[in-house]
């Protein structure tokens, strides 16, 4: 698309509007008048979400005509969106995001010309690309007895590599040199470790960026002592939502930063704070955040000079600290999002001296539309790992499930507390909650893919003993995927 030519021979790129919650409509009208005034290539569709939607019974709180029109549309504008407490469901961000799979969650962070904090004059010029539905984040959480809570971290390969191949992609749109990759492998060796492994398989494929990977609590110290050594991190949800934050922080905070969330079929931008209720109707929210993230939106449909223009005329609105917003001014001195919103207006057309960065079309790899599954040449089930609720010592416990394996194609390995053996105790000084990890492994492991053998009668035997005396929760099995031990071991296992 031509930025350049005369606005009213461009084709125009619907985009659902999302006006939302709080200070989400102030800061909306701001954005799309300064869009407006800069000619910027774009049709609105206005759509509903939030607290209005959960307030008329929906607990989603996007209902269809908002589904509809953002999958028509590819493309969305989302401003704050309140998550009701007391009433509704889940949160309307979260609903968005998991049901067009916007699985990459782009958080740029630059110090911005006048915007002073304690890092100012550093340099930082990074940008944080979070796994954005795996992880934690998938919510699978089950109480397992009345005191132990457990949540699953699901992740997995192809959504790994999706989010890493992302990465590169974005580093090589924006003309970036380095990408790290962030992860807790040292700890998480199967999940965490599985990104660390991706991201040494796939970097290959671009050798023209220098990679490396850093442990995220590492990470997250070298954020403040020498935050401007970072270009692009990878990393995955939890880990990502942590870091973009602390990022943001560095260049002045969540009240002006952006992000965008990238998926195959559509995107939504957004600022990165909340809908503010305290300042909210009372013309006062600053916009710049928002206007950041449709200024993502104009190069991700490739509009890149009315990006520019918009983008300079925010800088330099920041830089001269002229009308600027409350959030920005020393106290007293603020103004309200209306004037605010016609300085940057009157600055469009001017340059200031932070030039823009180099941008060009980020290319998502496009994703096939199936079931992802990898079938290894051979799969043996080696044991089984019984989750049981008992109030009893680790050695009665422990004596107990021995008896219970004997006569059964299985012998009891060991019994866990919060992953840390008990038994056979290990002299450590574990404090014991009700819900143990039996581990019973299979005398003679039993291949899964030769014959109609699978182990079921073995597993519903041994089970049915274990349940006439205690209380399971859950069972895992226990697998070796081409000669590899697929689990984890016990903190303490010999
Ligand atoms: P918040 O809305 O970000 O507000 C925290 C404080 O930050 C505000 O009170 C205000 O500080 C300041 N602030 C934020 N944005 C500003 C802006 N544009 N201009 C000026 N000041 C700004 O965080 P919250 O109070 O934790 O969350 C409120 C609601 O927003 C909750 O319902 C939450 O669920 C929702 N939320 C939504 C999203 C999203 O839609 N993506 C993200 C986060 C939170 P002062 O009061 O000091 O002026």
């Amino acid at each position: 698309m031509d930025a350049n030519a005369d606005a009213d021979t461009v084709t125009k790129t619907k985009v659902t509007a999302l006006p939302g919650d709080g200070i989400g409509p102030e800061v909306m009208q701001a954005t799309m008048r300064i869009l407006e005034a800069a000619n910027a290539p774009i049709e609105w569709e206005m759509a509903e979400a939030g607290a209005e939607v959960f307030k008329k019974g929906l607990i989603t709180g996007v209902p269809r005509e908002t589904l509809d029109s953002i999958s028509r549309n590819g493309l969305a504008l989302k401003s704050p969106l309140e998550t009701p407490v007391g009433f509704g469901g889940k949160s309307a961000n979260v609903t968005l995001r998991k049901h067009f799979e916007l699985y990459a969650n782009i958080r740029p962070v630059r110090e911005l010309p006048g915007v002073t904090t304690p890092f100012s004059g550093r340099g930082i010029d990074m940008v944080i690309v979070r796994e954005n539905v795996e992880d934690v984040y998938a919510g699978i959480e089950h109480m397992q007895t009345t005191t132990v809570a457990q949540c699953l971290k699901l992740m997995t390969a192809p959504g790994c590599e999706r989010i890493i191949r992302a990465a590169f992609a974005l580093a090589a749109a924006e003309e970036r040199k380095h990408v790290t990759c962030a992860t807790k492998a040292n700890i998480m060796k199967l999940t965490e470790g599985l990104m660390k492994r991706v991201f040494e398989k796939v970097g290959p494929e671009f050798s023209e960026f220098k990679q490396d990977h850093i442990i995220i609590d590492n990470c997250a110290h070298q954020l403040v002592i020498a935050p401007e050594q970072f270009d692009v991190i990878v990393t995955s949800n939890m880990n990502g939502d942590i870091i973009s934050d602390l990022a943001a922080g560095l260049v002045g905070g969540l009240g002006i930063a952006p992000s965008s969330n990238l998926g195959d079929h559509a995107a939504m931008f957004e600022a990165v704070h909340g809908s503010a209720p305290q300042i909210a109707g009372k013309g006062l929210a600053n916009p710049t955040a928002l206007l950041s993230a449709a200024i993502m939106l104009l190069r991700h449909i490739s509009a890149f000079e009315v990006a520019e223009t918009v983008e300079q005329a925010l800088f330099i609105t920041l830089a001269e600290g002229k009308n600027l917003t409350g959030d920005l001014s020393p106290k007293g001195h603020g103004v309200g999002t209306a004037a605010f919103t016609d300085q940057v207006i009157a600055n469009l057309g001017r340059s200031s001296n932070l030039p823009s960065r180099v941008y060009s079309k980020l290319e998502l790899k496009a994703w096939p539309e199936l079931t992802a599954h990898t079938e290894p040449d051979t799969r043996e089930l080696v044991g089984i790992d019984v989750f049981l609720e008992s109030g009893l010592g680790s050695e009665e416990l422990g004596r107990s499930l021995e008896e219970i394996a004997q006569d059964t194609p299985f012998r009891l390995n060991g019994v866990s507390n919060r992953g840390v053996q008990v038994y056979p105790a290990t002299g450590g000084q574990t404090f014991l909650v009700d819900h143990f990890a039996a581990r019973f492994m299979l005398k003679q492991p039993i291949p899964l893919n030769a014959s109609s053998a699978n182990g079921q009668a073995e597993i519903s035997y041994l089970v049915q003993r274990i349940g006439a005396k205690f209380a399971w929760m859950h069972i895992e099995k226990l697998q070796r995927f081409d000669g590899k031990d697929a689990f984890e071991r016990p903190q303490g296992e010999g």
